[in-house]
């Protein structure tokens, strides 16, 4: 069996490494905001090319206390992709605001030309969310922000080190917010994240919030949260982000190949945007005939997922936004047709080869959706 997933093999690629960063840091008897938190933070603003850096417990975190530190709450509205994440939407909706639904593009990011018609007298932000490891058009992006003086926060959690126009995503908007969730491009071996900014006071406010709001112990600030990045984490990060670059190359070299090999007229590849380049967090392919393709995957050894069966606004969570279907279309076919084919580090060559194989086999005739 190809796992969508396999986790295990990144781990070997470099084992004896992280079990030696594990060891050290229990044996430091030092385990939250110490000196691996420091180093890690200090060397991925320096990846990402910003200033500064805050390590978090998760994604989600990264993302609502961004909103929060922004002011940005009850009776505010923020602009996501209609085909983002759940997570997307939840950091947006803890903090009392309201999404507000564009549709996404070819490139399955949102579709930058449709966000003037959604901006109202209470749009505050943008959410860019890097979906499957693409960079959005974050010119235009940019551009919309000044000209209505709106925050940018873009959702990097599957876009670990990819660029639009040579700069890396995370380090255009106020903050970049990351999820360092195993499966993620610098995935941790638990729950992890952080934020990217170059502004000193977005830093020095999120470093005080994850800490009960405090900076000096007892002296609490503000009512903050617990959202510390753990030693451990944070160690083993540091030695998974020495090894990133290499990383990234290996999932491009196999996305290469499934781009160029796969050959089915039942199949959409995916394209990236001129301008952007992609990490690939995900190859995912769109088909009419995607549950038909899933089932005969899966027959063939081969197992697959959906990034993501459920548009967030027609989730149980998010019944009370009053949406129905049929309101953003393009989330909804998205989400009867995308596929995502296995793609994680350590995948052989023959394991490739067999799944191009039983791609171009396929040929679809019910279509499910
Ligand atoms: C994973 C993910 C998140 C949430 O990150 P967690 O660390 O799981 O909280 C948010 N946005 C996107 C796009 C993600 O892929």
């Amino acid at each position: 069996m190809i796992e969508a997933n396999n986790l295990l093999r990144q781990y070997s690629l470099h084992d004896k490494e992280y079990e030696d960063k594990a060891l050290s840091v229990l044996r430091s008897g030092w385990y939250v905001l110490g000196n691996e938190v420091k180093g890690f933070e200090e060397e991925w603003a320096k990846y990402i090319g910003v200033k500064f850096c805050v390590g978090l417990a998760s994604g989600l975190d990264a993302l609502w206390i961004s909103f929060r530190i922004l002011g940005i709450g009850a009776g505010d509205e923020v602009i996501v992709a209609s085909n983002a994440y759940i997570a997307c939407v939840m950091g947006i909706t803890i903090n009392g605001a309201t999404p507000v639904f564009v549709e996404p593009d070819e490139y399955d990011n949102i579709d930058a030309d449709k966000i003037e018609a959604a901006i109202t007298n209470k749009t505050k932000a943008i959410l860019a969310v890097h979906l499957y490891g693409q960079a959005c058009n974050m010119t235009k992006i940019m551009d919309i922000a000044h000209k209505y003086n709106l925050r940018v926060v873009e959702d990097c959690a599957q876009s670990h080190g990819n660029h639009w126009n040579g700069r890396t995503v995370g380090s255009f908007g106020d903050i970049g917010c990351f999820s360092f969730y195993p499966t993620k491009g610098c995935g941790a071996f638990g729950d992890a994240g952080c934020i990217t900014t170059n502004n000193e006071e977005i830093n020095k406010k999120v470093r005080i919030f994850r800490n009960y709001g405090s900076e000096k112990r007892y002296h609490n600030q503000m009512v903050g949260s617990n959202s510390r990045l753990d030693e451990l984490q944070a160690g083993l990060l540091r030695v998974k982000l020495k090894y990133l670059p290499e990383l990234n190359k290996e999932r491009e070299k196999i996305a290469e190949r499934y781009l160029l090999e796969i050959k089915n007229e039942q199949i959409k590849l995916p394209r990236i945007r001129p301008g952007a380049d992609s990490t690939w967090h995900q190859f995912v392919i769109h088909t009419k005939y995607r549950n038909e393709l899933q089932v005969y995957l899966r027959e063939h050894g081969i197992g697959t997922l959906i990034h993501y069966p459920i548009p967030p606004h027609l989730s149980e969570a998010y019944q009370f936004l009053g949406k129905k279907e049929g309101d953003y279309p393009i989330a909804e076919e998205y989400a009867q047709e995308v596929l995502s084919l296995p793609m994680y580090n350590g995948m052989r060559k023959d394991e490739q080869s067999k799944i191009i194989e039983a791609i171009n086999s396929f040929r679809g005739e019910k279509n499910y959706a």
